[in-house]
């Protein structure tokens, strides 16, 4: 078999062999096949895309390329999430403690933030001496004991993700449905729990941006899914805002302790709700969503969704004394109130912007080696919909950098004004089963 014949046939819009697939993912990963290569194969699929058959072999070429965790040792379903991404999305922190409150087994293996969006790993590890860097063993004692454990991916899980995605960034190969799909896909099938839920996120701070796009992804990737034997539903939800008040690791960390104690922000307790009661359904703890919020909210108020975070920060040998007095945590040298111009109703806030502005104010990595600075960041005071008064406050910025005067202006140029009230839509849009 040769590399330029499967360029060739995917040029001329043929579809690949399930052996065609795998030799380009094993030459690839094995340093055989060029990378020049495999980006004229890339964006040969970006320009001609891959039907279902296709993607199913690319993502168990995938998952196969390196190890794949073996979930069996721990009794019960085991379950997962995964969100495509965006600003302010702190779901995992408050959504892992609640359905693990509820008997859950939560087996997770996170990301880390880049550009405009954060990660979860980053959030974690702004806790002190909380560790994400977990060997497998430990990571299923982990789960069996206290049925959570959310950390980094192994070394070795999904290689082939980790080469043609580096590949694909730079190569203008990101954005095509297939690629997309067998990239998360891969990675969640070979983390090997048995339920997957997605959260695919459209709008401005997502990778999707209109809701049309985002059901076609969710659509796909629940398809490889249920290809793969797993449970695997998925939600669409708006990302055109930021999720919360609360932009950048340490803010976002306090955000979520709040959420938990059954304070914070309205949409980011109805998304944990909604995604909560389809894991509870799903994990088959209860056969209705109506139970599954009635048991989620019990477990807000009783505590013991708080207590379960504790558990997890004490058990990845986290500093718990800042989960139960979050005003220990470090506060950045520099904030700066951002006042409202003119009075009116918020109709929107630009989360592209808020998260690059986050970014740039230390909370982001511009590039993978980046460093950041765990304080920094963006809180908002008001969130779309709202009425605001001249010389209102719309946000709070926290940096260690002492000139911001630029950023502070662009975020006030994220908020957009209209002079009639705004309909508020609710934060998920649809479902796909
Ligand atoms: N996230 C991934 O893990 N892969 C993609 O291709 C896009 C987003």
């Amino acid at each position: 078999m040769r590399m330029v014949d499967i360029i060739e046939k995917k040029k001329d819009g043929q579809a690949l062999t399930k052996d065609e697939i795998s030799f380009f993912v094993k030459g690839f990963v094995a340093g055989n096949i060029p990378e020049y290569q495999v980006s004229s194969l890339l964006m040969a699929i970006i320009f001609k895309g891959m039907d279902d058959n296709e993607t199913f072999n690319l993502t168990e070429a995938m998952l196969n390329s390196g190890d794949t965790v073996d979930l069996s040792g721990i009794k019960g379903i085991k379950c997962d999430k995964h969100s495509t991404g965006g600003v302010g999305d702190k779901v995992s922190l408050v959504l892992g403690p609640m359905v693990a409150s509820c008997g859950i087994k939560l087996a997770k293996m996170s990301g880390r933030g880049l550009g405009h969006t954060g990660g979860t790993l980053d959030k974690l590890e702004s806790i002190p001496g909380m560790k994400t860097r977990i060997d497998i063993k430990s990571f299923i004692d982990q789960v069996q004991k206290i049925g959570i454990a959310i950390i980094g991916q192994t070394d070795n899980l999904d290689p082939a993700d980790k080469k043609l995605y580096a590949l694909r960034d730079v190569t203008a190969t990101v954005d095509s449905k297939a690629l997309i799909a067998s990239s998360i896909m891969s990675k969640k099938i070979a983390s090997g729990a048995d339920t997957i839920l997605l959260d695919v996120k459209f709008g401005e701070g997502a990778f999707m941006k209109t809701i049309a796009q985002a059901k076609e992804l969710a659509e796909l990737m629940v398809k490889i899914g249920k290809h793969f034997g797993k449970d695997t539903r998925a939600e669409i939800s708006d990302m055109n805002e930021p999720l919360g008040f609360a932009v950048g690791n340490i803010l976002e960390v306090k955000e979520a302790i709040e959420a938990l104690h059954g304070k914070g922000p309205t949409d980011l307790k109805n998304i944990c709700l909604e995604s909560g009661s389809t894991m509870l359904v799903q994990a088959k703890v209860v056969d209705s969503p109506e139970a599954a919020k009635a048991m989620l909210m019990s477990k807000i108020i009783s505590g013991e969704a708080f207590e379960k975070l504790r558990q997890m920060v004490i058990a990845q040998g986290g500093d718990v004394s800042y989960i139960d007095h979050p005003e220990k945590f470090p506060v950045a040298m520099y904030s700066n109130e951002i006042r409202a111009s003119a009075s009116g109703y918020i109709s929107k806030i630009d989360a592209m912007d808020i998260g690059l502005d986050a970014m740039r104010l230390g909370a982001g990595r511009e590039t993978e080696n980046d460093k950041i600075d765990t304080a920094a960041g963006i809180v908002l005071a008001k969130k779309v919909g709202d009425k605001v008064n001249i010389g209102d406050i719309l946000a709070t910025l926290y940096t260690e950098k002492p000139k911001f005067d630029t950023i502070a202006k662009d975020i006030a140029g994220s908020f957009i004004l209209s002079s009639s009230p705004v309909q508020v839509h609710p934060i998920i849009w649809d479902k796909v089963e």
